[in-house]
């Protein structure tokens, strides 16, 4: 079975959210709605569906020291001895606060904070991390991100996500 299977057969409306463009899949629903129980995302999420997961590996779920960013961002870093450092980190994983920027850097999987005055090629980097939420706007909760990336990937639209991109044009 696929993420596609609901594209084939008629349309229904989801029993659980109301959305008017779920699928029959034999018998039961599959619906479009990445939040709803019945959407295919859920059940490889929850297991139920009993299919293989198709979701990027989360940094949790690898061995620490073997995990490799899936858009490396080269992060040039002067510490607080003078010694220049080199990080690699995930671009999708950066988020710039006031004074620091964190990101999940290679090969440990695990989120560090920088402080943005020793970064050396910060323009390059700020350009970069503040291109999806606008100057101090909070960014996505994991549900939000989740349906953003959800549609971006699968070329699909809701009123939901319509609702959060209004947020998040630029995602
Ligand atoms: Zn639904």
């Amino acid at each position: 079975m696929g993420l596609f299977d609901f594209l084939k057969g008629g349309a229904v409306q989801c029993p659980l959210c109301g959305a008017p463009n779920a699928r029959k899949s034999g018998d039961r629903v599959v619906c479009p709605n990445p939040l709803c129980r019945n959407s295919a995302e859920y059940q490889q999420a929850s297991g139920a569906g009993g299919g293989t997961s198709t979701a990027p590996a989360k940094p949790s779920a690898v061995p620490r020291g073997r995990w490799q960013p899936q858009q490396p961002l080269t992060i040039r870093y002067r510490n607080f001895q003078g010694t220049d450092q080199t990080y690699t980190g995930e671009a999708d994983s950066c988020r710039l606060q006031k004074k620091h920027l964190s990101v999940i850097v290679a090969p440990t999987g695990r989120r560090i904070t920088l402080r943005r005055d020793r970064v050396q090629n910060l323009a390059e980097i700020e350009r970069f991390c503040s291109q999806r939420v606008a100057p101090g706007q909070d960014w996505p909760t994991p549900r939000e991100r989740q349906v953003l990336n959800y549609h971006k990937k699968h070329k699909t639209t809701s009123p939901l996500y319509e609702q959060i991109r209004a947020k998040y044009p630029d995602w």
